[in-house]
């Protein structure tokens, strides 16, 4: 008896965890909830195409690895497929999948011609030597050509790789085509091509959904604290914004551990202190901090901004936060997500809240086609009328649907998406109705 409870106990967290389950489950109801036809959840539910490719790399020790990688094109109705390539162990393919799906809805709610893609390598990049990162970037990018290109699928930076990785993979790219094609990928080095802004822009965007939310709900930032859950590109640049409008961020971890002053930490200091690789850990004018107890501080913002299935029915209990602005893809699971709800704590949904990245990657790729560039003012400009209108919609569909923000962000997203299938007539009357 206790067996199987303990299998079904395993497997609703299994469940709970994978989040092509998760997204699949989300796109169910929401897609009810809008009175569309399950026709319409048939067409989303699954990726175009999905790829995986075997990546051999000679190891400094002379040694082989291979190494698995995927490339997931999740829809091309709008565009080219658009998302970021991730280095990370726990990489697989249900995951992959469901970050090109996500690609797919933020595409849609910022309105941008492009559609949902993402890859990844299981990989930890910290246990390979730079010549071996650079020889798994260079020989992934070999792998996966057939199917990437600037009319097809354009990658980008995401967890653990970088504008450095980026210039490797072009270079690859670039060899085996034989020309400059700078639209191939976005997040590049800026004399490759690269974007002023892009390398702030997720962070960027983040920090602007945090300043609607508060504006919505009548809070002062300068009052505010927040607390970050990951300090890499997205948490580093996020919290450099939040200190510019006055939020005190008490408290920052990355994967080794975190930090805490209830004073507020002085981020230009922590930032510079962190810019060569060094971790917050090492960083000794503030208290340590474990990831544990990040969750219970009483800060008025949290962002997750590391990885999936951060906030769970464990953690979830313990934030006391008013705003959560997910910075990271899925960082919160749907039993964590109901808590939050009860607690009737704000939500800024992934999907929104980090969209600024694809955002100013999109501005990359137009800037490539037109090869004339605009100045970082004019880049952070644009970003910001594409994210502001973003929330607002996505706010109206909340009121609207009498709806969580979440739930009001995969609305938006696929009534946008609905109305390509129906101009391309693959979807009659019929399945606009239930
Ligand atoms: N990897 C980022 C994301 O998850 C950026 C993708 C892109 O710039 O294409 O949104």
């Amino acid at each position: 008896m206790k067996d199987i409870k303990d299998k079904v106990e395993a497997d609703i967290t299994t469940h709970d965890k994978n989040p092509y389950e998760i997204v699949k489950e989300l796109l169910k109801h929401s897609i009810s909830e809008l009175g569309f036809d399950e026709n319409i959840y048939h067409i989303l539910k699954k990726p175009m195409r999905v790829l995986e490719v075997s990546i051999p790399v000679r190891m400094d020790n002379g040694d082989i690895r291979n190494f698995t990688g995927y490339r997931s094109q999740h829809l091309d109705i709008l565009g080219p497929t658009k998302g970021g390539i991730r280095f990370h162990p726990n990489v697989d393919v249900d995951e992959v999948k469901a970050l090109s799906i996500w690609m797919s809805l933020k595409a849609a709610i910022l309105d941008l011609p492009l559609g949902g893609g993402k890859g990844g390598v299981i990989v930890n990049p910290r246990e390979l030597s730079e010549r071996e990162l650079e020889e798994l970037s260079r020989m992934y990018i070999r792998k996966i050509t057939p199917i990437i290109g600037p009319e097809k699928d354009v990658p980008a930076p995401d967890v653990n790789t970088n504008p450095e990785v980026m210039g490797w993979m072009i270079d690859e790219y670039d060899t085996l085509r034989g020309y400059n094609i700078p639209g191939m990928l976005t997040g590049k080095p800026i004399i490759l091509g690269g974007s002023q802004g892009r390398l702030a822009a997720t962070g960027r965007g983040v920090v602007l959904m945090v300043r609607e939310a508060a504006r919505f709900l009548g809070m002062d930032l300068r009052q505010c604290t927040a607390s970050l859950q990951g300090f890499g590109n997205v948490g580093s640049m996020t919290a450099k914004f939040l200190d510019e409008l006055g939020v005190k961020i008490v408290a920052v971890t990355d994967a080794n551990g975190g930090i805490y002053d209830g004073n507020g930490l002085d981020i230009p200091d922590l930032l510079a202190f962190v810019k060569d690789g060094r971790s917050v850990t090492e960083y000794t004018k503030a208290k340590p901090l474990n990831n544990q107890d990040l969750f219970s501080l009483p800060v008025d913002i949290f962002v997750p901004a590391a990885i999936e299935n951060q906030i769970t029915k464990e953690t979830a209990p313990l934030i006391q936060a008013k705003i959560v602005a997910e910075a990271a893809n899925g960082p919160t699971t749907p039993e964590g997500d109901k808590i939050l709800e009860e607690k009737d704590i704000f939500v800024i949904p992934d999907i929104l809240c980090n969209a600024g990245g694809v955002t100013v990657s999109y501005f990359e790729w137009v800037q490539n086609a037109m090869n004339y560039y605009w100045k970082e003012e004019e880049v952070n400009q644009k970003l910001e009328e594409r994210m502001v209108s973003g929330f607002e919609n996505v706010l109206r569909m909340r009121q609207q649907q009498k709806s969580r923000m979440r739930k009001a962000a995969y609305m938006v997203g696929i009534q946008h998406l609905v109305k390509a299938f129906k101009a391309r007539g693959w979807i009659k009357n019929a399945d606009l109705t239930k």
